[in-house]
Parts: structure tokens; C-alpha cells; sequence
């Protein structure tokens, strides 16, 4: 047994091996490490880690089980709130969250708990181990828009209360950003995020692929043609937003979401009928989990890369595990700068970004202190390929082909954080669609909590 202060390392594929390959960086935890890193648990009375969680998960309980080695009880148990653990356990940001505030933290290391939860949702997965429910069939239906990790939860948790639930999916592949945004090196797309939509299909669920709501059909024909008596929107915030400099329309400019979705959910790594641009040198501009990827998955396909971002290392809103990664891997890091031009060729591709040097002044209304420009400090930096990863917001489709549906001044759907509950009568939506970019597990979060609303709704007209 280790020192009960210091967490269980995990066995992560070497950098310079990884910076060349689609696999998987982190190899998880054997059955023997996942056991020991669990006795690291101290089972608190009032433990502050359930209340970390967004969907709320009994960590202690599961943790317990595994320290026991009931595998399939931990899994059980996890499973009653998460229909994604394989995925959470990979992508969350625990350390803000369960993790941060577990007691172990305050004088050593916080038990590994998103590590451990990959754990037993493998375990189970890897032993045919599926979520379980006998809930009887109540003959409601509700449609499901989208299927990223707001429209699982919420169809999934709705499916074990007896609903009839059938998602609807604009492109041909289920799990949303899971499948498309987050790449395979993090999340195994076939492996695991198809196998946890398997499970959620299990529960009853259809999914219907390549149906683009608001075009093939409307939330009001669902409604009032096809015998939908309740929805949730869940789709997502797919919209790239761009900088308005001089140069962005050169060929060669990609936003990190055409960027990563060319290669996750394409495969154009592997499958050259889909092109995808393989640049020598790559400036990524941002400094979130999406250029992170963007960055990362660059360097793979064999480029020299660049982060530019405007604030200092303190402010990089990436997870801190992505950035490590990143370094280590061999991106480079940019700080306190920011593109004003990007400069192309004769023939308009990228040749270089001009860049102006940055420093930090006041706060702003976020609380981080405002990036200034330092006048006269601009330089060029030669590349081919530019990624614009600057934040995303929702698709206006949706709301601009519903009637009644209220959207803010961002165009995220409006919606209350307790149930979901639009300006729609029936019509609930979560997740990114609401909130903007945000997590897996706050999309999960908001899924979980729309379903309550939908059946408190059903309940109310009973
Ligand atoms: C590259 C990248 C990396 C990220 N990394 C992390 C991470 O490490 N950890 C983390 O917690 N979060 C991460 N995020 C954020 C996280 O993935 C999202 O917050 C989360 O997926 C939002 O879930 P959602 O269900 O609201 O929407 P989405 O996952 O976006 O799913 C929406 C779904 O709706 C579908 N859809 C959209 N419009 C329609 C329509 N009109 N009709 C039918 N279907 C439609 C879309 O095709 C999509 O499948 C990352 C995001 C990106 C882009």
C-alpha cells in the first residue's frame, strides 16, 4: 500500500510516442490500482463530493463497492445517475468539481474519482454490463432533439420512468460534441461513446439519425402532426464564431470546429476521401479545451504547432490536465498575444498571422484582468493553416422555425435552471443550447433536471 496521501499514478502512453498517434493517452486504472486508489477514500459522513457532482452521483457508495471489488454493484450505482460514465470519466473537469472538493485534497492528493468512475464504467462495459430498468411503459411520447449529452441524459432518464422517447439527430452519428468535437485520443469514439449510446438505447430509446429539426421537420409538426406531447431541445451550440480580422477568409482558415469534426467524426486521418488540411506549421488562436484539440490533434497530423492567446498562462480557460498534455506533447505556447491580420499568397492561402504583443490590465467584468495591446509590438509569424478556436453559440434553426420559443441576445434558447421549462408550453431544453459552450456533465446536469420537468409536467395534467 502507497503513501494515502498521494494518489495512485495511472499509466499514460509516453508523449513523444503519443504526439504521433490517434490512441488513447491515458491507459486507465488495472483492477489492483483502481482497489488501492478507492481505500484512499474516507467514506465522509457529509460527502462534499456528491454535491460537486452536476447529475449527483453516490461516489462514496460506488467507491466503497469497489474497494470491495463488486464491480458490477459500483457500476450499478453509478449508472443510477450518469448515463455517460465512460465519458465522464475521461472528460469532466473533476478537479473543479468532485475532486475539488474532496477532503483528501485539503492535505494530499483528492481520491481519483473521475479515474475510477472510467474505471468500473469500463469494467462493466468490457463485462456486457448494461443499465438496468423495469419501468412499466406510461404511453407518452416525447421527441428528444439532439444527441449529445444533455439528449442522452434526458431520454435516457425519461425512457426509465416509461416514456416513449425518440431522439432526433441532424448528422449521421450519435453523441454529439462526443463524437464530433472531442478527439479520439481523449475519447474513444467507437469503444466507448458508442457503447454508452448502445446502453442509453437499451433503456428503450430510438434514435433517428440525419433528421435536421427545422428543416426535414419542425418542433410544432412533432407536436402537432406526429403525436409528440412534450420536447427537449438539446442541440448543442455548434455556430463558430471568428475574430473579423483582415485575412480570416483565406483558404487555409479553419474554425476549430471544422477542423475537428473533419477528423473525428470523418476519420480523415485515416481516410483521405474526406481532405483535411495536414499543415507544417499550425497557429491555433484561443486558449480553451477546443484549441487544446485543435492544437493537439494538429501536432499528430505532424505539425509544428503554435497556441496564441491573449491573456497569460494564469487565465487559459483549458482544463490544467490539457494544457500539461499539450506541453509535454511539444505545442508551443504563445502568451499574451493576439492576431490583428491574417496574410496569405498570391493564390490566397495562409502564408503568416500578424501577431501584437499583450499585457494585462485592469479586471474586466468576468473578474480576469483585461489584455491590452502593446502598441508598436506587432510581428509576423510564418505557417500554413490557421484555427480559429474562439467560442461557439447556438444554431438560430431551431428557434427561428418554432413558434413561441424565446432566445436571449446570445440566441441560446431561454430556459429555468430547475426544470428546463421554455416559453413553449411542453417545450424544455438544456445544456449547451442554453448555457452556451459549457461541460459534458453541466449539459448531463441539465438533461437530468428537463426530465424531472417533463414528467412533473405529465404528472400536472394527469
Ligand atoms: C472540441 C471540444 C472539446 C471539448 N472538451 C470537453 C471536455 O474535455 N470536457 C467537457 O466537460 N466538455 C468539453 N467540451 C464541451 C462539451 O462537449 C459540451 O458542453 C457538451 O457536449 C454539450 O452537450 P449538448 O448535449 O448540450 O450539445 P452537443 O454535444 O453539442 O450535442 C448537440 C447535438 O444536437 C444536434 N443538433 C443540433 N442541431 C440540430 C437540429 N436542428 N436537429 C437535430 N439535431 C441537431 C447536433 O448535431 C449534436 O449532435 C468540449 C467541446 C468541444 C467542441
Amino acid at each position: 500500500m502507497g503513501d494515502p496521501m498521494v494518489r495512485v499514478p495511472i499509466s499514460e502512453q509516453e508523449p513523444l510516442v503519443r504526439a504521433k498517434n490517434f490512441e488513447e493517452v491515458c491507459l486507465g486504472y488495472t483492477e489492483e490500482e483502481a482497489v488501492e486508489e478507492a481505500s484512499r477514500c474516507l467514506n465522509c459522513k457529509n460527502p462534499r463530493c456528491v454535491g460537486g457532482c452536476p447529475v449527483s452521483i453516490n461516489i462514496p457508495a460506488f467507491i466503497e463497492q469497489v474497494k470491495e471489488r463488486n464491480f458490477e454493484k459500483a457500476y450499478e450505482i453509478i449508472s443510477e445517475s450518469s448515463a455517460l460514465p465512460a465519458v465522464c470519466g475521461r472528460v469532466c473537469p473533476q478537479e473543479s468539481q468532485c475532486e475539488g472538493v474532496c477532503i483528501r485534497g485539503i492535505k494530499g492528493e483528492a481520491v481519483a474519482i473521475g479515474k475510477l468512475e472510467r474505471f468500473v464504467a469500463d469494467w462493466a462495459r468490457e463485462h456486457g454490463i448494461k443499465p438496468k430498468t423495469n419501468a412499466p411503459k406510461n404511453g407518452h411520447k416525447v421527441a428528444v432533439i439532439g444527441s449529445g449529452p444533455s439528449g442522452l441524459t434526458c431520454a435516457g432518464d425519461l425512457a426509465k420512468l416509461g416514456y416513449e422517447v425518440t431522439i432526433f439527430e441532424a448528422l449521421h452519428k450519435t453523441g454529439g460534441v462526443l463524437v464530433y468535437g472531442i478527439p479520439e485520443f481523449r475519447l474513444p469514439k467507437d469503444e466507448v461513446v458508442a457503447a454508452e449510446v448502445e446502453n442509453v438505447k437499451s433503456l428503450g430509446v430510438k434514435i433517428e439519425t440525419n433528421v435536421v429539426v427545422g428543416k426535414s421537420v419542425t418542433i410544432d409538426q412533432l407536436m402537432e402532426e406526429e403525436g409528440y406531447e412534450a420536447v427537449f431541445i438539446g442541440s448543442g451550440a455548434g455556430l463558430p464564431r471568428f475574430m473579423g480580422i483582415p485575412g480570416e477568409q483565406s483558404n487555409g482558415v479553419f474554425s476549430a470546429n471544422e477542423f475537428l469534426t473533419r477528423n473525428n467524426l470523418m476519420k480523415a486521418y485515416l481516410n483521405h476521401d474526406t481532405p483535411i488540411s495536414r499543415g507544417k506549421k499550425v497557429v491555433v488562436v484561443g486558449g480553451g479545451n477546443v484549441a487544446m484539440d485543435a492544437a493537439r490533434t494538429a501536432l499528430r497530423l505532424g505539425a509544428e504547432v503554435h497556441v496564441v492567446y491573449r491573456r497569460s498562462e494564469a487565465e487559459l480557460p483549458a482544463r490544467a490536465e490539457e494544457v500539461h498534455h499539450a506541453k509535454e506533447e511539444g505545442i508551443i505556447f504563445d502568451l499574451l498575444q493576439n492576431p490583428v491580420e491574417i496574410l496569405s499568397d498570391e493564390n490566397g492561402w495562409v502564408r503568416g498571422i500578424k501577431i501584437i504583443k499583450m499585457e494585462l490590465g485592469e479586471p474586466d467584468e468576468s473578474g480576469r484582468r483585461r489584455p491590452v495591446e502593446i502598441a508598436g509590438s506587432e510581428y509576423e509569424i510564418e505557417c500554413d493553416t490557421v484555427i480559429m478556436s474562439l467560442g461557439t453559440s447556438p444554431n438560430p434553426l431551431i428557434a427561428s422555425t418554432t413558434e413561441g420559443l424565446e432566445t436571449n441576445r446570445r440566441g441560446c434558447i431561454v430556459a429555468k435552471e430547475e426544470d428546463g421549462e421554455t416559453s413553449k408550453t411542453a417545450v424544455y431544453a438544456g445544456g449547451d443550447a442554453v448555457t452556451g459552450a459549457a461541460t459534458v456533465i453541466l449539459a448531463m446536469g441539465a438533461g437530468k433536471q428537463a426530465a424531472k420537468g417533463i414528467d412533473a409536467y405529465f404528472k400536472s395534467r394527469a
